[in-house]
């Protein structure tokens, strides 16, 4: 059994926000309460959406509340680069080991090909895969899905079976403007950098079965998931700005406490009693039980984060 290793993986494409910051801090107390390594890694995919200046202001974030990694852009490690922008080569490697074929379509027109529930991505036709259909467009990198259904155990969500091939078809894996796609991304430093525990948002779990098939398909070992529910707003709407939810560099800039702000994730998570007001993430690491966590979303009381609890 390899050493436990957990990540946080933000996109530098805007400040972090309190769902994040919990995120996060689930993350560094699931893998810290193994005993494991603490990776953070940037995933600045998009170079049109990613800024430097985001990527310093969200570890700063972390800093302040009290997060330390052994791993991560600014301070280095093994199995860097540690921004997904520096790691094209091991992206090509992967996608030369995978079965694809180029396709031209584009968003529209997969839409009016074929019909998707509202909400979801349509399942992909299969307009490309004997040959291009408009040889003079830019072309993406899509995957030959293998057919069969995978089965994803997750710590906090519990069992999900899905087929990709039917459900969702030859997914993306290089955009057609030469950008990584997230899903190949994940999974080729998630294996890369020894990653054996993933908790994230549960806005991702939707991924999991793709990105399990493709460890599978690259020989790349499965990490334990935890999929963690979103934080809501007292009207029991996601949490976000019209909550008046600061963004957690205004929260350190306007001199707040962060082991307040700690305190008030980790009761919106189950893991401190109320009248806690302030808390350390240190002290929350002997506790912690990943199997505890609520399944269901959380509102976040936004008074104790500038009043005693
Ligand atoms: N970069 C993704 C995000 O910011 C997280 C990806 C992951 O944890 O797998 O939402």
């Amino acid at each position: 059994m390899s050493e436990p290793c957990g990540r946080y993986a933000p996109t530098p494409s805007g400040r972090l926000h309190l769902g994040n910051a919990r995120t996060a801090l689930l993350a560094w107390l699931w893998a810290r309460s193994l005993g494991g390594r603490f990776v953070v890694r940037v995933e600045d995919l998009d170079p049109g959406r990613s800024r430097a200046q985001h990527e310093r202001d969200q570890l700063a974030d972390l800093r302040w509340m009290g997060l330390d990694w052994d791993e991560g852009p600014d301070v280095g490690g093994p199995h860097g680069p540690y921004r997904q922008s520096e790691r094209g080569e091991h992206y090509v490697a992967a996608l030369a080991r995978l079965r694809t074929f180029e396709c031209t379509c584009t968003r529209k027109e997969l839409r009016e090909a074929t019909f998707a529930p509202h909400g979801r991505e349509p399942v992909y036709p299969g307009t490309c895969c004997e040959g291009v259909s408009c040889p003079e467009r830019p072309r993406a990198v899509r995957w030959h899905t293998p057919a069969g259904v995978v089965t994803v155990d997750d710590a906090v969500l519990g069992h999900h079976e899905e087929d990709v091939a039917a459900e969702v078809g030859d997914f993306v894996l290089r955009r057609s403007d030469g950008a990584w796609a997230y899903q190949l991304a994940v999974v080729v430093d998630d294996g890369a950098m020894g990653i054996t525990h993933v908790l994230r948002g549960a806005d991702l779990w939707t991924s999991t079965a793709r990105q399990v098939l493709l460890q599978r398909a690259l020989g790349l070992p499965t990490p334990r998931y935890a999929h963690v529910p979103l934080v809501l707003g007292p009207d029991g709407n996601k949490l976000g700005k019209r909550h008046g939810a600061p963004e957690l560099t205004r929260l350190r800039e306007e001199g707040a406490d962060p082991q307040r702000l700690v305190a008030t994730l980790a009761r919106s998570a189950g893991l401190l009693a109320p009248g806690i007001g302030r808390v350390e993430p240190r002290a929350l690491v002997a506790d912690f039980e990943v199997s505890r966590l609520p399944k269901e979303d959380s509102v976040l009381d936004l008074e104790t984060l500038r009043s005693p609890a």
